[in-house]
């Protein structure tokens, strides 16, 4: 099985509050507890990410930070295939990737 493929371009981690707006329902209905984000973010901006757009809590990153994690449960949950839950994910990465893009032209 594959896992899910990051490029580590960091823009989740400057975008917050799209990543908590766009998320798939079914993350959701995984429970509050798991999709609750506990860090400030300033601008979208983790307080969490380094200069160098690094998780400097990687670790022990929150689970709604963790795409494998998250991907694993919603799967079993509602027995669903794990790569077309990678799918929704990337496409919200493409479309974080997509408005960093267009603001820094
Ligand atoms: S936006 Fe997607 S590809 Fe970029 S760091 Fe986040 S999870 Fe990885
Ligand atoms: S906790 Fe880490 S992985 Fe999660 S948004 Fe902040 S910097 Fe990114």
């Amino acid at each position: 099985m594959k896992s899910f493929e990051c490029s580590s371009c960091g823009e989740c981690c400057k975008h917050v509050e799209d990543v908590l707006k766009n998320l798939p329902e079914t993350a959701y209905l995984i429970g509050i507890e798991n999709t609750k984000f506990p860090f400030t973010h300033k601008n979208g901006i983790c307080e969490k990410l380094s200069i160098d757009n690094r998780c400097t809590v990687y670790d022990s990153r929150p689970f709604i930070c963790n795409a494998e994690k998250m991907a694993t449960l919603i799967a079993e949950k509602f027995n669903l295939n794990k790569e077309s839950i990678y799918m929704q994910f990337k496409e919200i990465c493409n479309q974080l990737q997509h408005k960093s893009k267009s603001k820094n032209k």
